[in-house]
């Protein structure tokens, strides 16, 4: 907290108050369902967690372009779009309809379908590495890429930076410990994050000071933390990064999983970026579970060379029986062709500065010590004047209270609002009055909690 908090922490908490009173009221539906729910699934919900990331869980009735309804009829402009899974919009035609001529043809042979190719093709088009993976998740996508960078390394570690998130794995759920990395949940390895090293972002010594010890396989990052609210890559960060990867033999991989929504063929395209593997999800499987992972022609001959099959010599640990999906396919190829083309993207980039724009004016016509987050359709409150350079920076920002006073005061308004790391964001359903409207309901909630 400043030493003069803007923030009236009374008035905040009377908000949440009256504004947890209003929202119960408004979701009978909602609640009945979810008391019944906990019979049959932990906390009465599908994955045990999303309680607390949802604080105000609502079960979903049905989708439309950027806003979604609850089972009580309630209306949400959603800037959270399911963490970024959604970006698409809710009911694309387009994804709708590939989807259905998949489903159609038959969902799944295990077998390529003539489609794949127009999508590892297109993506190497886009993003420059040339071979391409599918996975069912980032998280699936991020596991592969170490493993193969530990088979071709022979080495164990794998760097990453504070701030973090690179999906469901052991290696990543971590934090830094006195002695070490330590797991950040329950029920992952202490042992396995003693193989994770963690540096601040933004800060090439201290990388370099891990990656001497020689013993890296592989440096991970997102090109700008998504997960601690922003925090943007200084000039040369990322290319120095990546030199160093190669000067101490590790290798270096992109995780454009939120990303790849920024800018067309995601920051590795807008910013020239090399490295050996970049993996792109969530968006671009517009809610159908799949992910992908591209890497450079080096790593592809290491994993021809040691296929994973049932004869011969033991091979990769990659792949599982549902992967590349015909559906996954479809979903993928439609993406790319229909909704996340060059015109699109200029169109939630327009969106996201509108966005930007209207919590600055907010900011400034308040006399805030703060700014907006901008990048591509991203926006939010950086709640100092100088925005993050690394996590423990951004943790200023993460201001719990607040984030999840603002989010029961937004859906009482029909705005479902970012969860508490990330910031809203357009996505390529939502419309510049929709932007508008969000802008004006931050503005009223910042105008009862303000001293
Ligand atoms: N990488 C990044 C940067 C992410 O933000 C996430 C999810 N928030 C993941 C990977 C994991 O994605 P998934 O949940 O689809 O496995």
């Amino acid at each position: 907290m400043q030493a003069s908090d803007p923030i009236d922490r009374r008035k905040l908490a009377a908000l949440r108050t009256r504004e947890d009173d209003a929202f119960r009221a408004r979701i009978p539906a909602s609640l009945g369902w979810l008391a019944r729910a906990r019979t049959s699934m932990p906390n009465g919900v599908p994955m045990a967690w999303m309680v607390s990331l949802f604080r105000h869980t609502v079960v979903a009735s049905h989708g439309e372009g950027a806003g979604f309804r609850d089972i009580d009829g309630n209306y949400y402009c959603d800037f959270n779009v399911s963490d970024l899974a959604m970006t698409m919009g809710y009911g694309n035609k387009a994804i709708a309809a590939a989807v259905a001529r998949a489903a159609d043809k038959g969902t799944h042979f295990m077998m390529p379908v003539e489609d794949t190719l127009a999508v590892t093709e297109e993506l190497a088009r886009r993003v420059g590495l040339p071979c391409w993976q599918f996975t069912l998740s980032a998280s699936g996508a991020n596991t592969e890429v170490m493993r193969l960078a530990r088979f071709v390394t022979g080495r164990t570690k794998i760097l990453v930076f504070d701030g973090q998130y690179h999906g469901h794995i052991d290696e990543s759920l971590v934090t830094p410990g006195d002695h070490g990395a330590i797991p950040v949940q329950l029920g992952t390895s202490a042992r396995i994050a003693l193989d994770t090293v963690i540096v601040p972002f933004n800060d090439l010594a201290a990388a370099e000071a891990a990656l001497k010890a020689n013993d890296i396989a592989l440096v991970i990052t997102e090109p700008a933390l998504t997960n601690c609210l922003l925090v943007e890559a200084a000039p040369g960060f990322l290319g120095g990064l990546h030199d160093l990867a190669q000067k101490y033999g590790a290798l270096f991989c992109l995780d454009e999983a939120h990303t790849f929504q920024f800018a067309y063929g995601g920051l590795t395209r807008a910013g020239n970026l090399a490295s050996d593997f970049v993996t792109v999800g969530k968006g671009l499987g517009s809610g159908v579970s799949f992910a992908l992972y591209g890497m450079s022609r080096a790593m592809a001959d290491a994993m021809e060379k040691y296929r994973d099959c049932d004869i011969g010599p033991r091979g990769l640990a990659t792949g599982g029986t549902t992967y590349g999906s015909t559906i996954a396919v479809a979903t993928a190829r439609a993406a790319l062709d229909e909704v996340l083309t060059p015109e699109g993207y200029d169109r939630i980039t327009g969106l996201g500065t509108r966005l930007a724009d209207g919590l600055d004016a907010a900011i400034q016509r308040r006399h805030l010590p703060w700014r907006a987050f901008r990048r591509g359709p991203r926006s939010g409150l950086c709640l100092s004047p100088d925005l993050p350079r690394n996590a423990a920076e951004a943790a200023f920002s993460m201001d719990a209270d607040f984030i999840d006073a603002r989010r029961v005061y937004m859906a009482n308004r029909g705005q479902w609002d970012a969860v508490f790391s990330a910031g809203p964001q357009a996505s390529f359903a939502h419309n510049a009055a929709e932007i508008d409207r969000y802008v004006e309901i931050v503005d009223a909630f910042l105008g009862e909690v303000l001293r």
